[in-house]
């Protein structure tokens, strides 16, 4: 005998038979209960009458009859309604009729009944689990910082502001300043975290508020150590959901590949020239736009990566916190099939230095004097980098809008639910 508690999706009566898509709250795929009035009457009838939505409860065998791909044959010894909707579902969950992309967001919670969202959301907590395995084996340490801070670590523009008993107060845009101060105790940090981004966004990539995983390590020789270990973190990554995940991929319809090693380090030099044969012209010393990233996307994907680092970025287009050399800088992004899902470098440890950059950056060293004092006993050289949850699983999943990624989406337009 199996119990299985769940909701009702979907009703069939064909003649004597009634046949009930229920969802399981365990399991991906649906079950389809069959009822027929010639084997129990009274359980044919509480079935005819249930409506869509219903929280129940059945007892039964798996009659092991594939109906069809979506389900399995259910034979009911026992049928007990839980809980009945007050009103009829906003949304059809049959898959007949197609739910506007607006609406799904609103509903998420309820779209999370079917397969193809639960398949998304369990990959995501698969990713997250094997993350954190990862980083512990490694021997880093999960911590936490403040999301109430007094300063930014990217630059004004895009941080919420908030009243703190009558200071100005903001959410935290990345937990940067707080895990490079942890380095000068415990070498090796990392903090799953949302991210609170004020820019106006009308973008597929971006969110208002996201997550990133945020690594930093002590005592690197170069920042070719970050590299290394945020290409070791993906590829494992990958490797774990394409082996702990496949019912969920099969469910998304996904292929997700093994990534071709090495990741390439292309320099920032390296790009402009791939762009520049493809008559793209960028300016030197800019950040590459949308477009850029997806072109230089393309280009990868003829000489086979779906994986690779840009390198040596100049100084200009990054945060006063990275150290730089000759004009350049020791930062990276990793791009995964044209967009931008990581970035990094080896920091500036050296307090002098450090004070220099914020100084040119046109920062003021006052702001800073919490963060700027860690560096005074001893900081080691250090580097790590912030990775997008919400970017990764996209790329990964092949979905063409950030927003299908996390549950319940901040954007420009969505604070409620
Ligand atoms: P972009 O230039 O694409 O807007 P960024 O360079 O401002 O991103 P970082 O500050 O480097 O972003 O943040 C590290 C990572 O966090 C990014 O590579 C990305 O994966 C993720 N991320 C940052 N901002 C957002 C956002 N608004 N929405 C979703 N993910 C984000
Ligand atoms: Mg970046």
């Amino acid at each position: 005998m199996v119990a299985l508690q769940g909701w009702v999706n979907a009703k069939r009566v064909v003649g004597g038979i009634v046949f009930l898509e229920i969802i399981p709250e365990n399991l991906v795929q649906p079950v389809t209960a069959v009822f027929k009035k010639s084997e129990n009457r009274d359980l044919w009838k509480e079935a005819k009458k249930v409506k869509i939505g219903t929280a129940v409860r059945i007892e039964g065998e798996y009659s092991r009859v594939r109906l069809s791909k979506r389900g399995e044959e259910f034979k009911p010894t026992k049928f007990e309604v839980i809980t009945p909707p007050v009103d009829i579902l906003p949304i059809d969950l049959t898959g007949k009729t197609p739910v506007l992309f607006d609406t799904k967001l609103k509903y998420r919670y309820l779209m999370l009944r079917l397969p193809k969202e639960r398949a998304i959301f369990k990959i995501r907590a698969r990713l997250l689990k094997h993350v954190r395995d990862f980083l512990e084996k490694n021997d880093f340490l999960e911590v936490h910082t403040p999301k109430i801070v007094g300063a930014g670590a990217e630059g004004g523009a895009t941080l919420f502001e908030l009243d703190y008993f009558g200071r100005k107060a903001f959410l935290a845009q990345s937990p940067q300043l707080y895990k490079q101060m942890l380095i000068t105790s415990i070498p090796r940090v990392y903090e799953i975290t949302p991210y609170f981004r004020a820019e106006q966004h009308h973008t597929t990539r971006h969110l208002n508020e996201c997550w990133g995983i945020d690594v930093e390590m002590g005592f690197i020789s170069s920042v070719e150590d970050i590299l290394k270990l945020l290409e070791e973190l993906l590829s494992s990554t990958i490797e774990y959901i394409r082996e702990t995940c496949k019912e969920e991929l099969e469910i998304l319809g996904v292929d997700l590949k093994l990534p071709r090693r090495p990741f390439p380090r292309l320099t920032y030099d390296n790009v402009i020239q791939l762009l520049e044969e493809r008559g793209i012209k960028v300016t030197w010393g800019e950040d590459l736009s949308d477009r850029e990233e997806r072109v230089l996307g393309s280009i990868m994907k003829e000489k086979g990566y779906d994986l690779y680092f840009i390198v040596r970025y100049p100084w200009e287009t990054k945060p006063f916190y990275i150290m730089r050399r000759d004009g350049y800088s020791e930062s990276f992004d990793l791009d995964y099939k044209g967009l931008e899902i990581s970035s990094g470098g080896q920091r500036e440890h050296r307090y002098t230095e450090l004070l220099r950059n914020i100084r040119d950056k046109g920062l003021d060293p006052m702001d800073f004097e919490f963060y700027l004092e860690a560096f005074k006993y001893g900081m080691p050289p250090h580097g790590g980098f912030g990775l997008g949850v919400e970017r990764l699983l996209m790329k990964m999943l092949d979905m063409e809008n950030i927003r299908e990624t996390i549950i319940f989406t901040r954007d420009i337009h969505r604070l409620i639910p």
